[in-house]
């Protein structure tokens, strides 16, 4: 049985919110933007990589809609504003330059199935799922299998019968862990030691970066190749591994 792998998009491998920044630049200028993000959060001293850093230092190139510290009526107006741009999801960069190829061809190489979860809203253009797979195929992912849901990726993932799942949302990661039998790997931008401690108690395995969940997932392939019998010496050695 291949491995079936779930991916969610948005803050996973997609980076969104830099996308978002620029339109809410564009929207409610500069001034309003650096000003109610320097509240908060002031911009680390070497933040040379843009005008505006907004990401907290250990953050791997995203800004979480929080750290764009736009009121609920601006958050409202700015995806009013997106929702309005033709085919706005085909125009995200990617959260680590080359993860989509990295992805693909891992998937490749070792037979998984990949499905890419998203919530995306509809944007003018094309169809959202039809955007984000267009959007993967340009960075590599070939037939991409996408789908675009509201209701529980618990469920989903039960019901696909999923391996693993691959999330940015601890939310999200919980409700799958409960739900399904998928090993969970949570991408998280900000210290680890501030991944929600319900996630760690039900497995969920926090990374840093779309490599490391790759990682992981290589190891959970591995370890399903192996015949039955070692797998249950090492889990009575009590190796660490996401079989566990
Ligand atoms: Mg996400």
């Amino acid at each position: 049985m291949p491995l079936r792998i779930g991916f969610d998009l948005d803050g996973t491998v997609a980076d969104m919110y830099s996308a978002l920044h620029v339109e809410a630049l564009k929207l409610f200028g500069e001034e309003v933007v650096a000003k109610s993000a320097y509240k908060k959060a002031p911009a680390s001293p070497d933040g040379a990589e843009g005008e505006l850093s907004l990401e907290p230092e250990d953050s791997p190139g995203t800004l979480a809609m929080a750290e764009l510290h736009l009121t609920a009526r601006q958050q409202m107006q700015l995806w009013d504003h997106v929702k309005k741009i033709e085919n706005f999801w085909t125009t995200l960069p990617e959260l680590e330059p080359g993860v989509i190829a990295r992805i693909a061809k891992l998937a490749s190489e070792r037979n998984w199935e990949i499905i890419f979860l998203t919530t995306r809203p509809s944007t003018a253009g094309e169809l959202t799922q039809l955007q984000s797979q267009r959007w993967l195929d340009a960075h590599g992912f070939r037939y991409p299998s996408v789908f675009v849901v509201q209701r529980s990726r618990g469920k989903i993932a039960d019901a696909l019968q999923l391996d693993a799942f691959v999330d940015d949302r601890p939310e999200n990661c919980l409700d799958i862990a409960v739900e399904s039998k998928a090993k969970v790997i949570l991408v998280w931008h900000g210290h680890l030691k501030d991944v929600p401690a319900g996630a760690k108690r039900l497995g969920v395995r926090p990374v840093q970066t779309i490599s490391e969940a790759l990682a992981l997932l290589e190891q959970l392939d591995d370890i399903r190749k192996q015949p039955g019998i070692l797998r249950s010496i090492k889990r009575v050695l009590g190796r660490d591994h996401p079989d566990a």
